[in-house]
């Protein structure tokens, strides 16, 4: 049996070795145009970024020792130009030698791939697709002759953002453009937001939206000219704008083409034509979720049909069954993955569907270096699994593939929640985050729990939404218009909610707010919904695309520094710099991911990358546009005055007093402290020459001179507990109280003495700290008239 292999990559390599361990006599010729046949073009980008330093390691196999293995005749250099379907001949072009020529075939095998989208007049030396060895090839001498400073990589998908980050690596500054609002359309918009903050963090800087309509060479550069009428300018272009398949030879042999555009196969991988096969990404496929025909240019589906097509035309019976679509991006230091429908997809299908998104650790939080790994659920409402989509720095493709393999094998919700799955603290969790969305979903299905989306909240606010977080977390961040009920209050404040309204239970990860959401169905609200993915979904998707930079780039290093340290540094730095201009921030004070993000949530600045390096917090933070009205925060929410009253004179009070004060200053919040009875002490320093009478004198024997004359609440320890604390502070890069007090003061808190108390404690005024005002009870009530938290300290 004479076999004829068109394309000796991915399929047509595959198909050949296979068919030759089914049929030791078969005679087998592979016909590939280009140079080199059996490489490894999903590692070209890693090759380009110098992750793969070898580039001979990207060659499985070279022709010749193809041809010594597996017998088969290899011809590279060698272009199949046209089918004669009625004489089984195959017309072939021998590049080299310019002269075509003919060969007999039993059976063919098309494997020819697909081509990069090229739009017209996107030309030039300075321009690249990138698909082949000799397309990396090209770009390396490029790169290593030219030096070019920056590429505008132009397309969001898988080879695009490959691309970015390995260009990234070499050096060079990346601007990606992409058409759509968002990266890699297979994940929702719910599950992508992480990657656009990502990509910033690591310098890329994102055009979504945008369209390139032309390109145009001037010099050392490319002009592009986006569909907006913006100019870009790159030291070269990557064209990553997706593939058509190959089927131009099987086009004009008359062989059927389906509805995608692609050659049309049965399950056996047959063509129109019984004596011709074809694989990999030329052909159109039926997707295992939605049934309909597909394209899906990926790697591992053309490597499994190649075997099945290969034992085919060996004369067995096997079926290639179709594909979930199931397919991983690393994005720097993320990993998105998804298998089966996305909700797009599934809209467009006209699939009903339910979605669970839950955020969980990578592995057990007491193990170190567990990562946070966000995982969406799509099923039906009778419970077949339709898709899911996973995000975070670890674990993604293990709970992909596990999702990926159930789909295939006919699972359903209920089942991912009995999955007996691997366990150790190093590398999961015993409830791993599949067995939790399949309970989510189960619990969905069953009616015990109902959800909303971030994006159908965001769409319709004007809902009734609970938050069930902590008060402190409520502060760094909620929905517009939420009110805070913890949810260990919950039951005892059900007369606050409207029983007959919805009502949308948040919290941060939409754990809490599940069990407020069981709390409120069983005490009557029959329309309690529980916000799918938390308020870190809805934040995400919330959160405005980012303001270009401008300005420049400014480092601070706030290492050493305690709460509220760093958070001054960065309100004090970026204070000066204009609007769109970027601060690099490195901290050591383990509060500083939350503060930062919600400091900069509150301020209308934006948390652009937030990393770990080591022991060392890095955040880039760009300096947003200041609310137009001052009063609200950039999301609209008013901002509400803080009251403080500090009545203690103890060390540790008045300093949790002081850090509260000037973070919620630095927030944009309008502070006061009243200082009433022994509270006053804080503020006291020695005032010499003041005359006073017998029993003022003998109180103010009594009190405390000061900051540096307080004691601890606790473990005063016999007088040397407040030395100590001081002692613990001052190592820790926490600042002293009279520090504290001094920035509090910058930072606008308003500090007031009570008159009354004053009089009793015989206390005067030339006995307190600079710039503190002396005011009696009104005052106080005054501003606590405007403030939506008041403390009692
Ligand atoms: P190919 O492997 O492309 O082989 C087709 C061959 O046919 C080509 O060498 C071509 O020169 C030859 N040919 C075409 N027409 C003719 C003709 N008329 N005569 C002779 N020869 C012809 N997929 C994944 O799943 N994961 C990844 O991480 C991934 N990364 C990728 C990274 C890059 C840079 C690229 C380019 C692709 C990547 N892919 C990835 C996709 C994957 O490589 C393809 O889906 C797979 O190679 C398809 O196999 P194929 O045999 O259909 O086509």
């Amino acid at each position: 049996m004479r076999v004829l292999i068109v394309g000796g990559v991915a399929g047509g390599a595959t198909a050949a070795a296979r068919l030759r361990r089914l049929d030791e006599h078969a005679d087998i010729t592979i016909l590939e145009r280009g140079e080199h046949i059996a490489y490894a073009n999903c590692g070209l980008p890693y090759h380009l970024g110098g992750k793969i330093a070898n580039r001979r390691s990207l060659f499985l196999l070279t022709p010749a020792d193809f041809q010594r293995r597996f017998a088969v005749d290899v011809r590279t250099g060698h272009e199949a130009a046209a089918i004669h379907r009625g004489n089984h001949e195959l017309e072939v072009l021998d590049l080299a030698a310019g002269r075509t020529y003919r060969e007999h075939y039993d059976r063919l095998l098309l494997s020819p791939g697909a081509a990069p989208i090229r739009p017209r007049g996107m030309e030039g030396s300075r321009v690249f697709a990138f698909r082949s060895v000799t397309d990396a090839d090209r770009l390396q001498s490029f790169l290593a002759d030219e030096r070019p400073a920056s590429a505008l990589v132009v397309g969001g998908g898988f080879l695009g953002l490959e691309m970015a980050e390995n260009l990234v690596a070499r050096g060079l500054s990346v601007t990606l453009v992409e058409m759509a609002s968002q990266v890699l359309l297979g994940l929702d918009a719910d599950m992508v937001w992480p990657l656009h903050e990502h990509l910033r963090a690591k310098g890329v800087t994102l055009e979504l939206g945008s369209a390139v309509a032309a390109l145009e060479e001037a010099g050392k550069s490319v002009r592009a000219t986006l569909a907006d009428g913006r100019r870009l300018e790159a030291g070269l272009v990557i064209l990553a704008l997706g593939v058509r398949p190959e089927v131009e030879l099987a086009r004009k042999a008359g062989l059927e083409l389906g509805p995608m555009g692609g050659i049309a196969v049965d399950r056996q991988l047959r063509t129109s034509d019984p004596a011709i096969f074809a694989v990999g990404d030329a052909i159109e496929v039926e997707h295992r979720v939605s049934g309909r025909k597909v394209l899906l240019p990926l790697a591992g589906p053309a490597n499994r049909q190649a075997r099945v097509a290969a034992a085919n035309i060996a004369g067995r019976s096997e079926e290639y069954s179709g594909s979930a679509g199931t397919a991983i991006v690393k994005v720097f230091e993320l990993a998105a993955g998804f298998t089966g429908l996305n909700r797009q997809q599934l809209e467009r299908a006209g699939i009903d569907h339910r979605s669970v998104i839950i955020h969980s650790a990578s592995h057990a939080t007491y193990y170190p270096g567990a990562e946070t790994l966000t995982l969406k659920l799509l099923f039906s409402g009778a419970g077949d699994i339709l898709g899911a989509q996973a995000v975070g720095r670890e674990g993604v493709d293990k709970r992909i593939d596990v999702i990926a393999t159930a789909i295939q094998l006919g699972g359903r919700v209920a089942d991912l929640s009995r999955l007996d799955l691997s366990y150790a603290p190093p590398f999961g969790h015993a409830r791993d985050p599949v067995n939790v969305a399949g309970l989510m979903g189960g619990n969905l299905q069953a009616g015990d729990i109902d959800v909303v989306d971030a994006a159908d909240l965001l769409a319709r606010p004007e809902r009734q939404v609970v938050d069930v977080s902590e008060p402190a977390e409520f502060a760094a961040g909620h929905v517009p218009g939420s009110v805070n009920i913890p949810l260990g209050e919950l039951r005892s404040r059900l007369g606050e909610l409207d029983p007959a309204q919805e009502v949308v239970c948040v919290c941060a990860l939409g754990r809490r707010s599940y069990n407020a959401c069981r709390v409120l169905r069983q005490h009557g609200f029959s329309k309690a919904r529980n916000l799918s993915g938390g308020y870190r979904t809805y934040r995400g998707l919330a959160r405005p695309a980012a303001p270009p930079a401008a300005g420049g780039e400014i480092e601070l290093d706030a290492c050493g520094l305690g709460c509220p340290g760093p958070i001054l540094e960065v309100n004090r730095r970026l204070r000066d710099l204009p609007v769109g201009a970027t601060l690099r921030v490195k901290a050591t004070d383990p509060g500083f991911p939350a503060d930062i993000a919600a400091w900069c949530e509150r301020t209308g600045n934006r948390l652009i990358a937030l990393r770990r390096e080591g022991d060392v917090f890095a955040a880039i933070v760009g300096k947003g546009q200041p609310p137009s009205d001052p009063g609200s925060s950039p999301a609209g929410a008013p901002l509400l005055d803080k009251t403080l009253i500090v009545f203690s004179g103890d060390l540790d009070r008045a300093i949790a007093a002081f850090i509260i004060a000037t973070g919620a200053a630095v927030m944009g919040r309008k502070v006061t402290m009243f200082f009433t009875f022994w509270g006053l002490t804080v503020l006291r320093r020695r005032a010499a020459g003041l005359r006073k009478s017998f029993l003022d004198r003998m109180f103010g024997a009594m009190l405390p001179r000061g900051p540096s004359a307080l004691k601890l609440s606790r473990m005063n320890l016999g007088g040397i507990g407040a030395p100590m604390i001081r002692w613990v502070m001052r190592r820790k890069g926490v600042m002293s109280l009279e520090e504290l007090i001094g920035q509090a003061q910058a930072a606008g808190v308003r500090l007031v003495a009570c008159q009354m108390s004053m009089d009793v404690m015989g206390i005067r005024r030339e006995e307190l700290a600079e710039g503190v005002e002396v005011a009696g009870v009104a005052t106080y009530l005054q501003a606590s008239e405007t403030a939506g938290t008041n403390l009692f300290i």
